[in-house]
């Protein structure tokens, strides 16, 4: 035994204490970062699922105003209508004041450049006679195609209040889903209840 043995033994072992109580200091501070880590990680997870969730909810709202928008896109101009009217016969849906016009303009190419666009049901009733009379049929000539699928429309379209209304109701996310484009003006911001009178002199159905 060398006598720097002797000397070194107790110093040695207060440094191996010392060394000890280090790594028991290393691995608490290793095992409070770990939990640190988790706790983060866990976190971080809630917040994926969470982001996963209000994604879906996004999509989900954007898979509806979509179907509102496509529902509810005017056949004839492609815009949003607040004035939109369903035809029975095929369940499409288009501006009313877009419709009233296309219509109105074949009707007036049918109508011999004498006779004028019926303005009243007794005028239409007229003219439908004349026609009788000349032995064509007025269910023929007061019909029209669908702007969307071409089938033949003969009854005063229904006003489509309900989805009118819904449009009404999304229309401020709508805008921010569409900014950029400027598209809101807001000319036709306001449900148009179609009046029994609008359709007047396209259609031998009474209108309601
Ligand atoms: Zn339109
Ligand atoms: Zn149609």
């Amino acid at each position: 035994m060398t006598p720097g043995a002797v000397f070194a033994l107790p110093s040695h072992s207060s440094s191996s204490r010392a060394r000890e109580s280090d790594i028991e200091a290393d691995r608490a501070t290793d095992k409070a970062l770990l939990e640190t880590l988790g706790v983060i990680a866990a976190d971080f997870e809630k917040a994926v699922d969470k982001y996963k969730k209000l994604d879906g909810k996004a999509k989900h709202l954007q898979a509806i105003l979509e179907a509102v928008q496509v529902a509810l896109q005017c056949g004839i101009c492609e815009r949003l209508h607040g004035d939109g009217v369903t035809f029975h016969e095929c369940g499409h849906t288009a501006g009313g004041t877009c419709v009233r016009d296309a219509f109105r303009r074949i009707l007036e190419q049918r109508l011999p450049a004498v006779v004028g666009f019926p303005i009243s049901r007794d005028e239409l009733r007229q003219i439908a006679n004349q026609i009788l009379l000349f032995g064509g049929d007025p269910n023929i000539f007061f019909s029209y195609p669908c702007p969307l699928c071409l089938t033949t429309i003969r009854r005063v379209p229904a006003t489509a209040t309900g989805l009118n209304n819904v449009l009404m109701d999304l229309r401020p996310t709508l805008a921010t889903l569409h900014d950029g484009d400027g598209g809101s003006s807001g000319d036709d911001g306001d449900v148009n209840v179609i009046g029994s009178n609008f359709f007047c002199g396209l259609f031998l159905e009474l209108e309601a």
